[in-house]
């Protein structure tokens, strides 16, 4: 402890406080679970107010409950249901028609979000909106790439908002 600090503690009502994580940053902001003091950078706002870094790592690790296997499931399901789709529309010769593509590609997003959802028991891994959002993407290069079907910018936009909405549906609750 410097002797500045040493004499802070014996001043309560005039006390300089300085984050627990930047000893150099003044701060009067605390953490509203474990009290600590933080600065701007450090803290995080959470909905239910500012909170460090650290607490807020905790809650997330009771929350994200999923196992590696969900996410072996969900990149599975992911990149799976997207070569049979992406194949499908290829087959169809109606990825040509962009306007249809992003039409379409939102419900059954919305579906396949769902359905990846619940192939992981509703569980949420800290990287599963990431691995399901990758198999949609990897699945729809595999499929263009085996039917030559790479140039069918129409069949990326459909991957793309497919991905996007996994992405979403295991982002937010
Ligand atoms: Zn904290
Ligand atoms: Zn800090």
């Amino acid at each position: 402890m410097t002797e500045q600090t040493y004499e802070q503690t014996q001043n309560d009502h005039d006390e300089v406080t300085y984050c627990a994580v930047h000893p150099d940053r003044e701060t009067g902001l605390r953490c509203n679970r474990c009290g600590r003091y933080m600065c701007a950078q450090c803290a995080v706002q959470t909905p239910v107010g500012y909170r460090c870094r650290e607490c807020v790592r905790e809650v997330d690790n009771k929350f994200f409950t999923g196992t590696l296997a969900d996410s072996v499931v969900a990149f599975a399901v992911a990149a799976a249901v997207a070569a049979v789709g992406g194949f499908l529309l290829i087959q169809l010769r109606i990825t040509g028609i962009l306007l249809l593509m992003i039409f379409a590609a939102i419900p059954a997003g919305g579906a396949l979000a769902q359905g990846i959802f619940r192939a992981v028991g509703k569980r949420r891994g800290r990287y599963t909106a990431q691995i399901a959002a990758a198999g949609v993407l990897i699945g729809a290069a595999g499929v263009t790439f085996l039917t030559g079907g790479f140039r069918s910018i129409g069949l990326w936009v459909f991957a793309g908002i497919v991905a996007a909405l996994v992405y979403g549906r295991f982002r937010l609750n």
